[in-house]
Parts: C-alpha cells; structure tokens; sequence
C-alpha cells in the first residue's frame, strides 16, 4: 500500500507527531484535530479499516495502549471518546485502520 499515507508516516516518509510507538502500533496527533486532544492510533500493519482487524492479539494490543495514553493524557477520569470511523458511509477518509481518541474537552454528544 504505498500510496497509503498512514503507512507513509509509519515508514517515516511523512512526518507526524509521535504520541507512541512499539512494534506493532503507532500513535501521533491528528492533523487536524476537533478535540484538544486528538490521537490516532494506527496499526504498523495496513489493514484498510476495522472489518479487517482480525487478529485479536492485536485488538486487545490496541485496547491496551489506547488506556495508557488516555491515562498518560489524563483523560481516564474526566472520560473521552475513541471512534473507528468504517468506509464510505462511515466517513473514512485514510483506507489504514485508525482508532481516534478524542479528549480534553466536554464532547459534543451528538
Ligand atoms: P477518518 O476520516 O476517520 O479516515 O480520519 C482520518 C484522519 O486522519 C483525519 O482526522 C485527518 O485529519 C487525519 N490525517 C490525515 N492526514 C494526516 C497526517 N498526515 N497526519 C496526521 N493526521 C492526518
Ligand atoms: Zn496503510
């Protein structure tokens, strides 16, 4: 997928700023955040959206670091949101699975 622009910054060719990594994920700011605190947190494998998230060791992997940056940022207590937005009708505009967090204010809930 090298016109994937998530695996365009995962390889480094794009710069982004780098929330976490490990070997198997990525986090960094969005763009263009719509919350003070915005995160996507993308598997270093491409998988174009969620219905492709097979592997539940990595599922759970994600789970885990999307916790320890919500506590990292501080948003455990006050609570965020985490959203996968899922093709066309989804509203996905980048076709590598991302997980937003989204924080840092009181959220719009709807
Ligand atoms: P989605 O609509 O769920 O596919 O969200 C894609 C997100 O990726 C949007 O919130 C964009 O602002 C963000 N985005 C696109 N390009 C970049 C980039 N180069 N660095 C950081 N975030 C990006
Ligand atoms: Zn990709």
């Amino acid at each position: 997928m090298n016109d994937c622009v998530f695996c365009k910054i995962i390889n480094g060719e794009i710069p982004s700023t780098k929330v976490y990594e490990d070997d198997k994920v990525l986090a960094f700011n969005d763009i263009n955040p719509i919350a003070p605190i915005h995160i996507l947190v993308v598997p270093k494998q491409h998988l174009d959206s969620f219905m492709d998230l097979e592997d539940e060791e990595l599922l759970v992997h994600i789970h885990k670091i999307i916790k320890q940056i919500a506590k990292e940022k501080e948003m455990d207590e006050k609570g965020f949101r985490v959203l996968t937005n899922i093709g066309e009708d989804g509203g996905q505009a980048v076709k590598h699975l991302h997980f937003h967090i989204l924080g840092g204010t009181k959220l719009p809930t709807r």
